[in-house]
C-alpha cells in the first residue's frame, strides 16, 4: 500500500507512537508532505485542520530533530529547534498535545505557550529547555522579550493556519518573531486559502517552497453540498428550521458576522425551543469550553458562532453548517463550510442570502470559481398580519437601527480572537482581505459519502478535546483594557 506509514522509514520510536494512535494509513496531506519535509525543503501547503496536517509536519520534523536527542538535564542541551506558530490558543493546545503524543518515545521535549495564562509555569518549562515550541505569536513575543525563549538555534518554523494569522492582524508579530530566527532554516507554511497576502508572506520568508495541495480546485464532486437560499432577515430562522426538519439534521453550526448578532440569534432560537449555545469572543474561555463540550456531548443542537471564535474547533461529524450571514470575506466562507464534511464525510452548507448580499455572494463565486445558484425555498405560508410570536419577529425582538443589519463590518470585532495581536490593543483593524483568483478549496477526500478508513481508525483518545492546559480566563475585553 503506497500510503502506509511503514514506507516512510520513520525511527522506531516515532513509528511506535503512530501505531499506538491507531493510524492505519497516511491521509492525503501526509502522503504528500511528509516525504518533502523529510528532505528539509520549504513547503507551502494548502490544507485545513482536520486533514491530518499536524502529523504531516510534526512527524518528519521530529524525525529530523532526532539527531539532537539527548538525555542531558542541562537546559543548554535542549535549545528550541522547531517553532510552531498558530493563531489561537485552542489550536496551539491541540497541536501541542498531538506533538507530545508523537514524541513520547523520544527524548525530544515539547512545550506550548499561549496568552491568557500565567506566564510563570510556561517560563519554568522554557527554562528547562525544549526542542519543539508551540506558540501563539503574542505570548511568544512576551517570552522573547522576557528572555525566556531564545530562538537562535531554530531549524524549523511552521506557520500553521497562516491565513488566519494574517486575518486577525498577526503579521507584524510574525515578522518580528521571524526576525529572531536564523536565516538558514526550513519554513513550512500551511493555509486553507492562498490570498495575495499569504503569497507575499511566502515570497518573503520561504525559499523555493514546494507547493502541496490536497485540494483539487476544479473538482465538481464535493463532500460538502453547498446551497444558497434567498431569505429576508425575518425569514432566515424559518429557513434554517425547515432545512433541519426536511433533512432530519440534528446538529449544526450557525455562523453570524457579529458578536451582537450571535447572542441575539442564539437567544431567539432558544426561545423557539431549540437547544442552542452561543460562541463568540466576548464569552469567557470557560463558557466557550462548556458550550463546545455541550455540543460534542449532544446536549446542544445548534452552536451559533462568529468566525474567529469558531476557529480551530476540531469537532468531528458536524452534519451541517448554516451561514445566517454571508461572510464579509469570501475566504471565511471556505473556512466555515470546512467545518462540515470533514475528512471525507458528507456535509451540508446552507447560506442564507438577503438582497443586499449580492456582492458578497459574487465574491464567493469568484473565489471558488463556481457559479452559485441562489434558490428559493418554499416556506409554509404564514398567516397574514403579525408574524407568529414563536419566530421571534416581534418588534422588540429586533435589534434597532444600524445594528439590525447584523452583518455590518463595523459590528465585527477582531478581538474575537483570543490571542489578538498587539496592534489590536491600540484599536488596529485588519485590512479587508483582497480577492485572489488562485483558489484552493478545503481538503476533499476522494468523493465518497462515507468516512475514509483512516478516519474510522482513529481511537477516541486520539481526537483529544481541549486539554486541562486551558483554564478559565478573564474576558478578552478586560485583558485589552489592562494592556495585558
Ligand atoms: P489535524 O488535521 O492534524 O488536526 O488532525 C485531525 C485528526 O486526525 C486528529 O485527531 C488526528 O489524531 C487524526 N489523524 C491524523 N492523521 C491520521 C491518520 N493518518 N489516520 C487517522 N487519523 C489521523
Amino acid at each position: 500500500m503506497t500510503d502506509s506509514f511503514s514506507n516512510l522509514s520513520l525511527a522506531p520510536t516515532l513509528a511506535r507512537a503512530v501505531a499506538e494512535m491507531g493510524y492505519e494509513s497516511m491521509t492525503p496531506i501526509q502522503a504528500q508532505a511528509i516525504p518533502v519535509v523529510l528532505t528539509g525543503q520549504d513547503v507551502m501547503g494548502a490544507a485545513q485542520t482536520g486533514t491530518g496536517k499536524t502529523a504531516a509536519f510534526s512527524l518528519p520534523l521530529l524525525q529530523r530533530l532526532l539527531k539532537h536527542e539527548n538525555p542531558s538535564t542541562s537546559p543548554a542541551r535542549h535549545p528550541v529547534r522547531a517553532l510552531v506558530l498558530l493563531p489561537t490558543r485552542e489550536l496551539a493546545d491541540q497541536v501541542a498535545q498531538q506533538i507530545k503524543m508523537y514524541a513520547k518515545y523520544t527524548q525530544l521535549r515539547s512545550a506550548v505557550v499561549f496568552g491568557g495564562m500565567d506566564m510563570k509555569p510556561q517560563t519554568l518549562e522554557l527554562k528547562k529547555g525544549v526542542e519543539v515550541l508551540v506558540a501563539t505569536p503574542g505570548r511568544l513575543l512576551d517570552h522573547i522579550e522576557a528572555k525566556n525563549a531564545v530562538l537562535n538555534q531554530v531549524e524549523y518554523v511552521v506557520l500553521d493556519e497562516a491565513d488566519r494569522m494574517l486575518d486577525i492582524g498577526f503579521l507584524p508579530d510574525l515578522q518580528r518573531i521571524l526576525s529572531y530566527l536564523p536565516k538558514q532554516r526550513t519554513t513550512l507554511l500551511f493555509s486553507a486559502t492562498f490570498s495575495p497576502e499569504i503569497k507575499r508572506l511566502a515570497g518573503s520568508y520561504l525559499q523555493d517552497p514546494i507547493t502541496i495541495e490536497v485540494a483539487r480546485p476544479n473538482e465538481t464532486a464535493s463532500t460538502v453540498e453547498q446551497r444558497f437560499y434567498a431569505a429576508q432577515d425575518d425569514d432566515k430562522r424559518r429557513v434554517i428550521r425547515k432545512v433541519l426538519d426536511d433533512r432530519g439534521i440534528k446538529q449544526a453550526f450557525i455562523f453570524v458576522n457579529s458578536k451582537l448578532g450571535c447572542g441575539r440569534l442564539a437567544r431567539s432560537l432558544e426561545r423557539e425551543g431549540l437547544r442552542t449555545a452561543a460562541l463568540h469572543g466576548d464569552k469567557s474561555q470557560d463558557e466557550r469550553l462548556k458550550a463546545l463540550e455541550a455540543f460534542k456531548q449532544g446536549e446542544v443542537d445548534l452552536l451559533v458562532c462568529t468566525d474567529v471564535a469558531a476557529r480551530g474547533l476540531d469537532i468531528k461529524d458536524v452534519p451541517a453548517v448554516f451561514n445566517f450571514d454571508v461572510p464579509f470575506n469570501a475566504e471565511d466562507y471556505v473556512h466555515r463550510i470546512g467545518r462540515t464534511g470533514r475528512a471525507g464525510a458528507s456535509g451540508l452548507a446552507v447560506t442564507l442570502v438577503s438582497p443586499s448580499d449580492t456582492r458578497l455572494v459574487g465574491d464567493i463565486e469568484k473565489l471558488i470559481k463556481k457559479k452559485l445558484d441562489v434558490e428559493t425555498l418554499q416556506l409554509d405560508t404564514r398567516p397574514a398580519g403579525p408574524a407568529p410570536e414563536k419566530w421571534g419577529t416581534r418588534a422588540e425582538d429586533r435589534p434597532r437601527g444600524r445594528a439590525y443589519e447584523g452583518r455590518r463590518r463595523d459590528d465585527f470585532d477582531p478581538r474575537d480572537a483570543l490571542d489578538a495581536p498587539r496592534e489590536r490593543r491600540s484599536g488596529f483593524r485588519p485590512a479587508p482581505v483582497n480577492r485572489d483568483p488562485f483558489f484552493e478549496k478545503p481538503y476533499e477526500a476522494a468523493a465518497t459519502d462515507t468516512s475514509p478508513s483512516w478516519e474510522a481508525s482513529v481511537p477516541k483518545t486520539a481526537r483529544s478535546s481541549i486539554s486541562a492546559n486551558i483554564k478559565p480566563k478573564r474576558k478578552v475585553a478586560a485583558l485589552f483594557k489592562s494592556g495585558d
